[in-house]
């Protein structure tokens, strides 16, 4: 390992990046943090109407009135956060894919 790093070019925004490494798509990670940032909010809204899904799920399941409601709840819960994980994947790529530019890019 060498103190300094070579740097690179980063495939999305073009610019010549030093100090950090790319990631496995040669982006550098402010493009990566922006496709994240722009992958959450699709994310949230697929996991809302999931979770609202498992709602009435539950209702139609009769599952309100179950002594086992917390363990329904707990279930559902669960699902919900891998959803989220798997919808911020999915969006993630789809985010990916369309290529995102910088606000600060070119800085003029
Ligand atoms: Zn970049």
């Amino acid at each position: 390992m060498s103190s300094v790093e070579p740097g690179f070019d980063c495939r999305s925004c073009g610019r010549r990046r030093t100090g950090e490494k790319p990631d496995a798509g040669g982006w550098c990670t402010a493009c990566r943090a922006e496709v994240v940032r722009r992958a959450t909010t699709p994310a949230r809204l697929a996991t809302g109407a999931f979770a609202a899904l498992e709602v009435a799920l539950l209702v139609w399941a009769g599952a309100f009135s179950s002594r086992f409601l917390v363990m329904w709840v707990a279930v559902a819960a669960l699902l919900g956060f891998a959803a989220f994980k798997v919808a911020r994947r999915v969006a993630f790529e789809v985010v990916r894919s369309r290529g995102v530019t910088l606000p600060t890019q070119g800085g003029a």
